[in-house]
């Protein structure tokens, strides 16, 4: 299915914020954050370093009052040995994201900037 593109969407971006320390910590600022991009027209993708799709993820996402995610990124089998940081920088730019949220295990959420 191709989205049209409208000219509001010049400014169209996809983010991607990480579980552990970002969202989970900071759960009423990501939650006011995701429904103002969302609603805005922007997408939203959890993009988490955790090994395959993590149901207790999800169910916690919307226990938590999260709404929904436009997609779930996570590592797959295979991938468990390489370093967080490198996995998430590498995979936000193949799945075209423009900035994420993560605190790359610093428990200090940092925004990067992937696609100019
Ligand atoms: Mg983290």
């Amino acid at each position: 299915m191709c989205r049209v593109m409208e000219e509001k969407d010049l400014g169209f971006m996809k983010i991607g914020i990480d579980l552990d320390g970002t969202a989970w910590e900071h759960r009423n600022f990501f939650r006011e954050l995701i429904m103002s991009f969302q609603s805005r027209g922007h997408e939203i993708y959890i993009l988490t370093a955790h090994v395959g799709l993590d149901k207790n993820d999800i169910q916690l996402w919307s226990r938590r009052g999260f709404p929904n995610p436009d997609g779930y990124i996570s590592k797959i089998r295979g991938q468990e040995e390489i370093p967080s940081r490198d996995w998430k920088l590498d995979t936000a730019k193949k799945y075209g994201l423009d900035y994420i949220f993560d605190d790359f295990d610093t428990g200090e959420v940092r925004l990067v900037r992937i696609n100019e």
